[in-house]
């Protein structure tokens, strides 16, 4: 995982593979995933070569702020779902396969059988006090 821009997606932004582009503007492509767990299943990337969110500009993020629920309404018309998910994997061992930072919109159908692993368990508050403070406070 390296972010050196030499990922798929650079390609596709190129042209270089092809895509079934759903949306684009200055800053962002929107394209079909070519392994979908359900039908409309779309990634939505930066043009800007970026591994993960944390190092992503504020340009490029306000972008794809912008696009994603105009991309997510458009899905949700044309497919008929009327739920979905938004997944957003950063690092390998977060799940990420492809180092260019992307959105995944899931459209779940009633018929729909895919899940994601979630096994929460319940806060441990003199833990989240300390670390809520601590973040609040690197983010003065
Ligand atoms: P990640 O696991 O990094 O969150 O998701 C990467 C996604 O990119 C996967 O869902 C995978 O199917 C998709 N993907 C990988 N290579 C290509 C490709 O060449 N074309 C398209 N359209 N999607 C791809």
């Amino acid at each position: 995982m390296s972010g050196n821009g030499n990922t798929i997606f650079s390609l596709i932004l190129s042209g270089e593979v092809p895509s079934h582009k759903v949306y684009e503007d200055e800053f962002v492509y929107a394209f079909l995933d070519i392994n979908p767990l359900s039908r409309g299943h779309t990634l939505v990337i930066p043009k800007v070569e970026c591994p993960t969110m944390d190092l992503l500009s504020e340009i490029a993020a306000s972008a794809l702020g912008m696009a994603l629920p105009k991309i997510c309404r458009a899905i949700m018309k044309i497919t008929g779902a009327e739920n979905y998910n938004i997944i957003q994997n950063n690092g390998e061992k977060a799940g990420q396969t492809v180092p260019h930072l992307h959105f995944h919109i899931i459209p779940r159908y009633p018929e729909s059988t895919h899940s994601f692993v979630w096994n929460p368990s319940p806060i441990d508050h003199s833990d989240a006090s300390k670390l809520s403070k601590a973040i609040f406070h690197e983010l003065g």
